[in-house]
């Protein structure tokens, strides 16, 4: 088995591929975004620190340059991180086991690189990223990227980062290997049981490429229209933007609308504008206190010390000491059943189905409106069985 292993620095390009469907979308964005200073996130660290236990996990199995001594020592390296927690060992083995299951399948031996930069410049001025892995066998490239987050579920279906390094990733290795088609992978173990998984044959992919390139183009020059919409979550201007403030304000535009009640279309197009209407609230509420708090003054609006908490100075010391007062332990503590997924995440699927599979049943979803783009498909009720689902 080949192997490449090379460690990147996680810089990132003006139109990164993790921000594409936000540049691709809304095209002056990056340039926008540039005022804006770069405010790393815990989430984002405690990502880092993942991504570098499983970048050790595979570099252990896939060129087995350390003895289980080394393996052990940057393990507790790891652990003295204060984002460190437990359940990064499991999930970067199930990460891991995932990329085994792909290279242990080839009848011949696949090519392997690990966080490898790749650069997809040809079709995005100055873009590049880093592939966590990348395969290659049998006329199939994999590109597998891991993700720690458990925020948004991220899906390999028509996922504009994904391409790029898919694209990326042929521009290194075309001229070697013969690719016929690309298998993108989104590993999310914390938040989906089964990796996310969409192939293109090359050439689709490349024509995807040369459809983009015009857009990219403008975006890296910040030309073209702001265009709202779900990829403003993490855009840095989210709070400040006028598109944004005016598509929501444009609400009030209703208010003059005739006769008194609404029609459905109206409802419908309210509700689309408003679909991430809470998140901007959320965005202008985080921004206004930021700004309070460094004494600018929000017009209507201050920062105020909110509501305390009170907490044990010592809980073992307070127990023991009411121990002593002859207060009886089992007030203190509750007894509380897991929940099925807790305890399933506690057991492992394995185990936890072969257990339990005849002591749990599921039960169908409550019926939750959604935009008519969600992959699920559309549910009625008849009114007797509404009074059930009720
Ligand atoms: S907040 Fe949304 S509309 Fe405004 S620049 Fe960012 S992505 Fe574009």
């Amino acid at each position: 088995m080949s192997t490449e292993i090379k460690h990147t620095d996680r810089a990132h390009a003006l139109l990164s591929a993790s921000s594409a469907s936000r540049w691709l979308a809304c095209t002056p964005s990056p340039r926008l975004e540039e005022q804006f200073e770069d405010e790393g996130s815990e989430y984002a660290a405690e990502g880092t620190l993942a991504h570098e236990i499983a970048e050790l996990k595979l570099r252990k199995h896939y060129t087995e340059p350390m003895g289980p001594q080394k393996f052990a020592a940057q393990i507790r390296k790891f652990k003295k991180h204060e984002l460190f927690q437990d359940e990064m060992l499991k999930h970067t083995d199930t990460y891991l086991e995932y990329i085994q299951g792909i290279t242990h399948g080839f009848k011949t031996l696949p090519f392997v690189a690990i966080e490898k930069r790749l650069d997809f410049s040809a079709y995005v001025p100055e873009g590049f990223g880093t592939g966590d892995c990348i395969i290659i066998g049998e006329s199939k490239l994999y590109v597998i990227d891991f993700k720690y987050g458990k925020g948004v579920p991220v899906s390999a279906e028509d996922n504009p980062q994904m391409k790029l390094y898919g694209l990326g990733a042929y521009l290194e290795y075309g001229f070697l290997y013969d690719i016929k088609e690309v298998q993108m992978v989104v590993v999310q173990p914390r938040l989906n049981d089964e990796p996310s998984e969409a192939t293109l044959p090359l050439n689709e992919l490349l024509a995807w490429g040369e459809e983009i390139k015009p857009v990219a183009r403008k975006a890296f020059k910040g030309e073209g229209d702001y265009v709202p919409g779900e990829h403003c979550k993490f855009c840095k201007a989210k709070a400040q933007c006028r598109a944004r403030a005016d598509q929501y304000t444009a609400l009030e535009d209703f208010k003059s609308m005739k006769p008194p009640l609404i029609s459905d279309e109206e409802v419908g197009q309210i509700l689309e504008k408003a679909q991430n209407l809470e998140a901007w609230v959320k965005a202008l509420k985080d921004y206004a206190l930021t700004e309070s708090l460094k004494g600018k003054e929000i017009p209507g609006w201050k920062a105020v010390e909110g509501r305390g908490s009170r907490s044990y100075v010592d809980q073992d010391k307070a127990f023991d000491h009411l121990k002593e007062k002859g207060i009886d332990e089992a007030i203190l503590f509750e007894r509380v059943p897991l929940t099925v997924p807790k305890l399933e995440k506690e057991l492992g699927k394995k185990e936890f189905t072969s257990l339990l599979k005849d002591h749990v049943k599921k039960s169908p979803g409550k019926p939750t409106l959604a935009p008519i783009s969600d992959k699920r498909k559309a549910v009625t009720v008849s009114p007797e069985a509404g009074e059930d689902f009720k």
